[in-house]
């Protein structure tokens, strides 16, 4: 190792799922919405003046925090937003979680927050989910630097209740208590109304996945004016121009169309619902998802081998190869049709293969 290298702020990095290059997959492996952002943001594209790229985007980002205060009944100095909700949550963990103490969060989880950690040097200890994925409260009532954690959780798709989560924030008042809301809108009560309560929760969201916008990058969070401003001040110190004219433009305007938000997300919830019980008379076992994905698992095939599979056949889900998580696969939910073509091959796949592996 040459001299410098011994000083490199050297990280393993968070691996995305795989964006394939080929036309006509089944593409169930990102946890992307499977239908396009409302017809309102087509519109806005096509009556987008290139002439204005010359000037920098407005610092406030006025259309589209207040577009966000307005929908979530909060004021704006409340609402920061960020580069799709990665970017959030990493200004958070470098703003908030710098105690020396550690961070909190579950042990399977979104598997950028030990990424983030490493980056910023932060100390953290993951927090065992129960035997069943569950996140178990009193886990959390121990001494610390910060809490994080999904909710819904990813990849597990299990949820909180917010008197849960309150219980969480109860017993941590003097540190940042962070709620990824990734997936919130397919089901689940949003931490939003506690933030009037607990100056020191932050909420963040995504348009990614129930605004089907996770090319555009856009994500946000609500807190205290208080909190908000703190984490302003440290992404303004790395990076004041982080929201481009076409995220800011857009974003705002998909916001305008709730019809449309709300139609699309009980689709996906229906679909869901349909899926867990084909998947469940096929044998799969798993948690009671409230997200855009089923985390399932087969008492009788190996979840690498069929991941394989489904590949070869052009069908992509998620596989961790990780403990704990290695006998499951991630299964976003698609459009009925794409749903439909995974039971499909999982039902032939099933006919041809024995239990124990091996072709028939
Ligand atoms: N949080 C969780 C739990 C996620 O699964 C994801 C998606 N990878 C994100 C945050 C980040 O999503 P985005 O940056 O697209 O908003």
């Amino acid at each position: 190792m040459r001299g410098w290298e011994a000083n490199v702020r050297a990280v393993t990095p968070y691996t995305p799922g795989e964006q394939p290059k080929l036309s006509h997959v089944v593409k169930l492996n990102t946890n992307e919405n499977p239908y396009p952002p409302s017809p309102l943001v087509a519109q806005k594209l096509k009556s987008f003046d290139p002439d204005t790229l010359r000037l920098y985007p407005d610092p406030a980002m006025s259309s589209l925090v207040q577009g966000l205060a307005d929908r979530y009944g909060v004021d704006r100095e409340q609402v920061f937003v960020g580069v799709g909700s990665d970017d959030v949550l990493s200004m958070a963990f470098l703003a908030f979680f710098n105690s020396g103490r550690p961070v909190l969060f579950p042990d399977i989880t979104y598997s950028f927050y030990d990424v983030w950690a490493e980056v910023y040097g932060i100390p953290y200890e993951q927090i065992p989910l129960d035997r069943q994925f569950g996140i178990v409260k009193e886990d959390y009532r121990r001494e610390n630097g910060g809490v994080v954690f999904p909710n819904p959780n990813a990849p597990t798709g299990a949820a909180l209740a917010l008197s849960e989560i309150e219980d969480i924030l109860c017993h941590n008042r003097d540190v940042v208590v962070i709620v990824d809301e990734a997936y919130v809108d397919f089901g689940t009560a949003s931490a939003i109304p506690l933030v009037e309560k607990y100056d020191n929760l932050l909420v963040v969201q995504t348009f990614s996945k129930s605004r089907s916008m996770a090319g555009l990058r856009v994500g946000f969070a609500v807190g205290s004016k208080k909190l908000i401003g703190y984490l302003y001040g440290v992404r303004n110190s790395v990076n004041s121009y982080t929201m481009n004219r076409f995220a800011l433009e857009l974003g705002a305007c998909a916001l305008k169309d709730e019809a449309y938000f709300r139609k699309t997300c009980q689709k996906i919830v229906n679909t869901r619902e349909r899926v867990k019980k084909e998947l469940a008379a096929l044998g799969f076992v798993f948690p009671d998802s409230k997200a855009n994905f089923i985390f399932a698992s087969h008492p009788a095939y190996d979840a690498k081998k069929l991941f394989e599979a489904l590949r070869q056949q052009h069908i992509f889900v998620r596989y961790f190869e990780k403990p704990r998580i290695s006998s499951y696969l991630r299964i976003t939910v698609g459009t009925d049709e794409q749903m439909d073509i995974l039971l499909a091959f999982l039902k032939k796949y099933m006919k041809k293969e024995t239990p124990d592996g091996r072709f028939s």
